[in-house]
């Protein structure tokens, strides 16, 4: 007699093929397309990207995570929830536009005071 496994249901923002079921515990755990910042060119610090992040979930716990990385493989990578990321994103936000500021200055000739 065979057991009848019941198929996996995916979130939209599952990545293909790297999804995994444990029927051991009739659970599953979920990974979404990995995101990456790439470092610039000539920033050698090893990986070649600044930050990665990733949406994951075991479905025997709590809801969707966001897990973020630096591109340090030894370091800890942080789990946000959507409150949590919505700060980083404002943070992110605000680099960015720091950034672009910058960019609009970076041509500047001096000035006489
Ligand atoms: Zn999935």
């Amino acid at each position: 007699m065979t057991t009848a496994t019941k198929a996996l249901r995916h979130f939209p923002w599952c990545a293909p093929g790297k999804c995994e079921s444990r029927p051991e515990t009739q659970s599953a755990e979920h990974y979404g397309q990995r995101l990456l910042l790439d470092a610039p060119d000539g920033m050698d610090m090893g990986p070649a990207y600044l930050l990665h992040a990733e949406l994951y979930v075991d479905d025997r716990y709590k809801g969707t995570s966001l897990w973020l990385g630096t591109g340090d493989p030894d370091d800890d990578e942080a789990v946000l929830d959507g409150p949590q990321l919505d700060a980083f994103i404002a943070r992110v936000t605000a680099f960015r536009d720091g950034l672009a500021a910058m960019r609009a200055q970076l041509d500047a000739k001096p000035t006489e005071s």
